[in-house]
């Protein structure tokens, strides 16, 4: 596999939000009629557990057949009314569990009495479909064992300044999230990544490394932050292999707050993101569609214009209002049928803008070639597929409006979904 360095960006430039203090609180979402969760998990025929007319309480969890781990956690109070396969990215089949919620909330007890031992199992068995969805089993793979925790509190796309938001108003409970994955791994060094302009604002306030990073896009993406601290990015193996995990500021806010309280928290913030380009920040329950934050804010989606799950240059577009927001949902951005560069099937015009533009310099001209004829590993193999930092600048500048971002994810996908399988071969 051929490496490169890293070398500076070239035009265009473009810098994450950080004025926080500029942005109002957020407007309470008031309980929808139905709250539909995902459990990412596909739904058979002889599942057990989940049964249209159960009631269900705030913060149970709900399982495709008992004993499972992956589990959903139920945002509010009610009755489940509909039970259905739900096809997720990348073509992943999970279980969409709708609730017809009630007026009020029955808390759920099991975690308040299961919190007394934080353990790894603990946190992943509650924990793990929580808001910032903290991902816990790669701190349990002996394998692979981690030596460093790094909590993201960068904000991960343009125009999102949720993380950062969260980040100001959490710092207690990103704290106490700190002490119980202290515990839980027995991990000493955790390190906190956030823009540099912000740093002298936490500092001595939080109980870890502080590591800034340039609030140009795109190093404060994950995979930059990681070449930042190692020199290295992940291969097929993933981020595990490399003994460093990434946990999101939100998640670990949400450890702390489910530890400290004994509840587990259902409701997220959320930055939307009109035609006009103007942010609102919501608070709602996880389950809770996508209209009932757009009708708030009075965003009208006209047909043929595009509802967005994430920022411009790494979101994924979504097909209706009526989906739901999930446990890592930071935004929704709504664009204008007259502004969505659209994708085309015109062939690469070898004019070099995605190799000029790249900040990892990979020849994505090429890699492109053999991605869009599905030959993944062979890409990665010849054309440096694993030093792409997922950034999406080269489908930004594409003159032929190439989905090349789109093409890294699946790639990048199917090998790791692959080589797991070889793995668990091999066991
Ligand atoms: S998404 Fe494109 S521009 Fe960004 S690092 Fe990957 S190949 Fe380079
Ligand atoms: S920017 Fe698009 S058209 Fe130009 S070289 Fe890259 S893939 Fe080809």
């Amino acid at each position: 596999m051929r490496k490169r360095s890293f070398f500076g960006l070239t035009k265009p430039s473009f810098h994450y939000e950080l004025a926080t203090s500029t942005i109002a609180d957020p407007v309470a979402i008031p309980t929808p009629e139905t709250v539909t969760l995902y459990i990412k998990q596909a739904l058979k025929r002889t599942s057990s557990s989940l049964k249209v007319d159960t009631p269900v309480k705030t913060g149970q969890r709900l399982v495709v057949n008992e004993g499972d781990d992956i589990c959903a956690i139920s945002s509010a109070t009610g009755t489940i009314c509909a039970i259905a396969p739900f096809l997720a990215d990348f073509g992943r089949e999970w279980t969409a569990v709708t609730i017809k919620t009630e007026g009020s909330d029955t808390p759920d007890t099991e975690f308040s009495e299961a919190r007394q031992a934080p353990s790894l199992k603990t946190l992943n068995r509650y924990l793990a479909a929580c808001p910032g969805e903290p991902e816990i089993e790669p701190l349990m793979d002996e394998r692979n064992p981690v030596h460093t925790i790094v909590i993201y509190g960068g904000n991960a796309d343009l125009l999102i300044d949720t993380s950062l938001y969260l980040f100001k108003q959490s710092a207690e409970a990103i704290n106490a999230g700190i002490e119980i994955l202290r515990k839980a791994t027995g991990i000493e060094d955790i390190v906190i990544v956030i823009p540099e302009e912000s740093v002298q604002n936490y500092s001595g306030h939080l109980d870890a490394r502080m590591q800034p990073v340039s609030s140009q896009y795109p190093y404060a993406q994950p995979l930059m932050v990681l070449h930042q601290l190692t020199g290295r990015l992940p291969d097929e193996k993933g981020m595990a292999s490399m003994g460093v995990h990434f946990i999101r500021a939100e998640a670990v806010a949400t450890i702390g707050q489910a530890f400290s309280t004994g509840s587990l928290p259902v409701e997220k913030t959320v930055a939307v993101i009109d035609k006009q380009g103007t942010k609102h920040l919501a608070r709602a329950r996880v389950g809770t569609p996508v209209s009932s934050l757009l009708n708030t804010f009075d965003v009208q989606v006209n047909d043929q214009d595009k509802i967005v799950f994430g920022g411009p240059m790494t979101g994924n577009a979504i097909y209706s209002e009526d989906q739901p927001i999930r446990p890592d949902t930071d935004a929704i951005l709504v664009q204008d049928k007259r502004v969505i560069p659209l994708y085309s099937d015109y062939p690469c015009i070898n004019c070099g803008d995605c190799v000029r533009i790249c900040p990892a310099n990979v020849p994505v001209n090429l890699l492109v070639r053999f991605l869009e004829a599905g030959q993944y590993t062979e890409g990665a193999d010849l054309y440096d597929l694993y030093s792409c930092i997922e950034c999406g600048l080269c489908s930004y500048v594409c003159v032929s409006r190439i989905p090349i971002y789109q093409y890294i994810k699946l790639a990048k996908y199917e090998i790791g979904r692959i080589t797991s399988a070889e793995e668990l071969n091999e066991q």
